[in-house]
């Protein structure tokens, strides 16, 4: 199946590790032009050579800074087709263990970013008739605990996607939300390295996992992704993807 994404500008941030790495290698395995948008350039600016793509060095957290890549895309390439919305950190502020201020600086690492790259990169995005895919997670919808910043920051996600989806429509831009579950990366490795127990606790979310008793691998994220960008998802917008083997959905009894 072609996607029909060669050529196209698909600017990924949290690029450099795990899901975003994976979804700029499936980009551009399919021919795309991959624009990593990362603060860790040790590890993106070599997958950027790799895959023939981009590498911009961003502490996301400002909307400055978000600025400042959309433009030096648009300066290199002239054009940007697509927005992958990627970078967070599961950050463990919650209710009780956390603070007004570390709540509003966790919406700030896993929220504002998601806002302010969508909104520098509008024009382009509707010269193109673009498409954005917005990572989210199964926190927004089954809470976690002790990560009241992160969830927060995820649900939200979810309802911007259906509100972007909305508001784009003249524009033939398609939005829509993908919600991982369990996928081994180094932001996942560093949670659970936060537990008391981490072998224990990894054995024991891996046997609720109702499909093949396996974490999602996050090529199979990356896949999902391609698939909601390329004309192939051409009348799909403001849907919510669980990519999560049944995690979230199916009956308990089942594990
Ligand atoms: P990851 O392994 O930490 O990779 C994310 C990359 O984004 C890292 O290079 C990270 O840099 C970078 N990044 C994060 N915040 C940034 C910022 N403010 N500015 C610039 N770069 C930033 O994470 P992942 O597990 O692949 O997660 C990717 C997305 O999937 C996240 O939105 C996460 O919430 C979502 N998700 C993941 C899972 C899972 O099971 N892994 C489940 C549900 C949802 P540093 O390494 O310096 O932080």
């Amino acid at each position: 199946m072609d996607l029909g994404l060669a050529e196209r500008v698909v600017v990924v941030t949290g690029g450099a590790k795990g899901i975003g790495a994976a979804i700029v290698r499936a980009l551009a395995a399919e021919r795309a032009v991959p624009v990593i948008v990362d603060r860790d350039a040790a590890h993106g600016a070599p997958i950027a050579t790799d895959v023939g793509g981009m590498f911009i060095e961003a502490e996301l957290t400002t909307a400055g800074a978000c600025r400042a890549a959309v433009d030096e895309v648009s300066r290199v390439h002239g054009r940007i087709d697509a927005l992958v919305n990627n970078a967070g950190v599961n950050d463990s502020v919650g209710l009780e263990r956390g603070d007004p201020e570390r709540y509003r600086e966790s919406l700030r690492k896993n929220l504002h970013h998601y806002y302010d790259m969508a909104h520098y990169a509008l024009p382009q995005l509707k010269a193109a008739r673009g498409a954005i895919v917005n990572i989210a997670s199964k926190t927004a919808v089954t809470g976690q605990g002790n990560t009241s910043g992160y969830a927060s920051a995820k649900g939200a996600i979810l309802g911007l996607t259906r509100e972007w989806a909305a508001e784009l429509l003249p524009h033939g831009i398609r939005v829509n939300a993908i919600l991982p579950a369990e996928v081994m990366t180094p932001l996942y490795e560093q949670w659970l390295a936060t537990l008391p127990d981490p072998k224990a606790k990894l054995a024991d979310i891996i046997a609720h996992i109702p499909l093949e008793h396996r974490m999602t691998r996050a090529e199979e994220i990356a896949s999902a992704a391609c698939w909601l960008l390329s004309s192939q998802a051409g009348h799909i917008t403001g849907q919510h993807w669980y990519i999560d083997g049944g995690y979230v959905h199916l009956d308990r009894a089942l594990t």
